[in-house]
C-alpha cells in the first residue's frame, strides 16, 4: 500500500490517516503498537489507567514499536497532573485530550514539544481548541460510543461545520468503521478518521472477549445515549442500560442515577466481562461489525476500501 500525504499524515508522521481512538479498558500498548506498526496511529487510552499503569503501557509500547503513537487523556480524569508528568517524562509524541477545557493543559504539553489534538462535539468547542493552540481536532459525532456531546450533532453535520469553523486539520469520528465511510467524511473536509468501535472488535484490544462478541452480534438500535443528567454516554443494550433508561423515564434525579451507576461499572462490563450488570460503551456503527479482526487487517481493509471509493465514488 502506497503511503498517503496530507496535513494529518505529515503532522503525525504516519502512512495512512487512520487513527485508533483511545478507549478505556480496550486500548493498551498491544492494540496501539499493532495499529502504528500497520501505518496508522495507535493511541493508548489513559482514562482507565492509574499513573503507574500508564507508564508501564508507554514503556511496553516503546519495546513493541518505534513508530509514533498517542495517549488519550480525558481531562476529567482524577490524577491528570500525574498523567501529564508521565507523558512529558516518557516523551510521548502526541496527546489526544477529551472531555474538558483544552486551554488548561495544552500550553504545558506544547511547551514540552508534544503535538496536541482535542476531541470536540461542536464548532464552538473546535474554535476554542484552535485558540488554545491545538494542532488538530477530532470532530466526534453523535454516533460515537462512550462519552458524547450534549448537542447530539451527527458526524454528517458536525464535520462540515467544524471544517468551516477552524483552519487546523479536522479528523472525523463517530460512526466510521470502513473505508467508504472514511471517504464520505473526507469529501466533507476531514483529513483523517478516528475509529473506536471497529478497534474494540479487534484481536489486540484488551476489552473482554465476551464484550467483543456482544459488539459484533449487536443490531441497529441497540445503542442509546444515556445518563444525560450526569455525563452523556452511549451504552449498548443490557440489563444495566435498561435499568438506567427506566430510572430516567421515571424522572430520577442526578443523585439516584449516580447511585445506580456506582463505581467501576465500565471496568465490570468491558474489562471483566459482566455482560448483564456492566457498563458497555460502544458506537452505533457496532451494528455494521460482524467480525473480530487483527489490527493490521482493519487498517489494510479500511485503506483499500478508501482507495476503491476514491477510484469509483459512485460505485461501479
Ligand atoms: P468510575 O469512577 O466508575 O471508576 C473508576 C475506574 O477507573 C475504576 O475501575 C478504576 O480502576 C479506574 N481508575 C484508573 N485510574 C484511576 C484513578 N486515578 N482514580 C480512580 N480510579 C481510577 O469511572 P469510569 O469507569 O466511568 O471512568 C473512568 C475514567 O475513564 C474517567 O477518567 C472517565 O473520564 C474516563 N472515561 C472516558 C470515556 C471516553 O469516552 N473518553 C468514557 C468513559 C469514561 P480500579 O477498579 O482498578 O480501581
Amino acid at each position: 500500500m502506497t503511503p498517503f500525504s496530507n496535513r494529518i499524515t505529515r503532522l503525525f508522521s504516519i502512512d495512512y490517516p487512520i487513527i485508533q481512538a483511545g478507549m478505556i479498558w480496550a486500548s493498551g500498548w498491544r492494540l496501539a503498537s499493532a495499529v502504528s506498526n500497520s501505518g496508522g496511529l495507535g493511541v493508548i487510552g489513559a482514562g482507565s489507567m492509574y499513573p503507574d499503569v500508564l507508564r508501564a503501557h508507554i514503556q511496553k509500547y516503546k519495546q513493541a514499536s518505534t513508530r509514533p503513537f498517542g495517549v488519550n487523556l480525558p481531562l476529567l480524569y482524577p490524577d491528570i497532573d500525574k498523567h501529564i508528568d508521565i507523558i512529558i517524562q516518557e516523551k510521548v509524541p502526541i496527546v489526544f485530550t477529551s472531555a474538558g477545557n483544552p486551554s488548561l493543559w495544552t500550553p504545558r504539553l506544547k511547551a514540552a514539544g508534544i503535538i496536541v489534538v482535542h476531541v470536540i462535539s461542536s464548532a464552538k468547542f473546535a474554535r476554542k481548541a484552535e485558540a488554545a493552540g491545538c494542532d488538530a481536532v477530532v470532530a466526534e459525532g453523535f454516533e460515537a460510543g462512550g462519552h458524547n456531546g450534549r448537542e447530539e450533532t451527527t458526524t454528517l453535520v458536525l464535520v462540515p461545520a467544524v471544517c468551516s469553523a477552524v483552519s487546523i486539520p479536522v479528523i472525523a469520528a463517530g460512526g466510521i468503521a470502513n473505508g467508504r465511510q472514511m471517504f464520505a467524511t473526507m469529501v466533507l473536509g476531514a483529513e483523517g478518521v478516528q475509529m473506536g468501535s471497529r478497534f474494540v472488535a479487534c484481536e489486540e484490544a484488551s476489552s473482554h472477549p465476551l464484550f467483543k462478541e456482544k459488539v459484533i452480534s449487536s443490531q441497529e438500535g441497540d445503542t442509546k445515549l444515556s445518563l444525560k443528567k450526569l455525563t452523556p454516554v452511549r451504552l449498548l443494550d443490557n440489563e444495566f442500560a435498561r435499568q438506567v433508561q427506566a430510572a430516567e423515564a421515571s424522572g430520577a434525579d442526578t443523585e439516584t442515577l449516580q447511585q445506580l451507576l456506582g463505581r467501576g461499572r465500565a471496568k465490570k462490563g468491558m474489562f471483566e466481562g459482566d455482560m448483564a450488570e456492566g457498563e458497555l460503551e460502544i458506537g452505533q456503527v457496532s451494528a455494521l461489525l460482524h467480525d473480530i479482526l487483527p489490527a493490521a487487517t482493519i487498517v489494510r481493509n479500511t485503506w483499500n476500501e478508501f482507495q476503491q471509493a476514491l477510484a469509483h465514488p459512485l460505485g461501479s
